[in-house]
């Protein structure tokens, strides 16, 4: 894939205002603050597209940007910020579940974990539940360069086992500091039919 050309589109809570027009789609799940706005930014090539370093627990939306005039990629509101109030998560709840129940266009979900921890519950939760919604998941560990090369197998390991993924190279180590896993990941949604 060549990024060509990356915009936003829309910020949406309600299905009614969902981007339409059939393009497929990829979403990107993760924590708050695990460095997902910062993938996607390095991702397409645009500094400022998707803002980074969000208040957690404000208002969450589902956040859609259009590639190449040819597919979505969805920015979906980050989870387990623990100071969020018990209805705002349970509206995350909802905005979720409505998302993967009405998006048939969605290809599949990019979920992004920090390479240097092992998951956290939220992590494993979102995981199973992709699972059990058999939505093809791919995991990216992001902030690889926190550690050193030579470790990142070690930790893509516990992060494997956390997630019961039977092999830790299926886990792509990215950064968005140094561009480490652009390529992979550039191929990888390739490979899902992509342009
Ligand atoms: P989001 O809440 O998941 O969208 O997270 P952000 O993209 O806003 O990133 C949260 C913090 O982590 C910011 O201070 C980023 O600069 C930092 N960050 C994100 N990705 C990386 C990375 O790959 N390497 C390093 N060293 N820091 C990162």
């Amino acid at each position: 894939i060549v990024i060509r050309k990356a915009e936003y589109v829309a910020s949406a809570v309600k299905y009614e205002q969902y981007p339409t027009g059939g393009l497929p789609e990829i979403a990107m799940a993760g924590r708050s603050n695990v460095g997902k706005s910062s993938l996607i930014n390095r991702f397409l090539g645009r500094r400022n597209l998707a803002r980074t370093g969000n208040t957690p627990g404000k208002t969450q939306t589902l956040n859609f940007y259009r590639v190449n005039d040819a597919w979505f990629l969805v920015d979906l509101p980050g989870y387990g910020y623990a100071k969020v109030a018990k209805t705002v998560n349970a509206q995350w709840g909802s905005m979720m579940e409505n998302y993967f129940k009405k998006r048939e266009t969605l290809r599949a979900v990019i979920q992004i974990v920090d390479i240097r921890h092992a998951p956290s519950r939220e992590d494993v939760e979102m995981h199973q539940w992709l699972r059990m919604r058999q939505v093809p998941t791919m995991v990216v560990a992001t902030k690889a360069d926190k550690i050193s090369r030579g470790q990142w197998l070690k930790h893509l390991t516990i992060i494997a086992k956390a997630l019961e993924i039977d092999d830790a190279s299926l886990i792509l180590p990215f950064s968005a500091q140094t561009g480490a896993g652009v390529e992979e990941l550039n191929e990888s949604l390739s490979e899902m039919g992509l342009v």
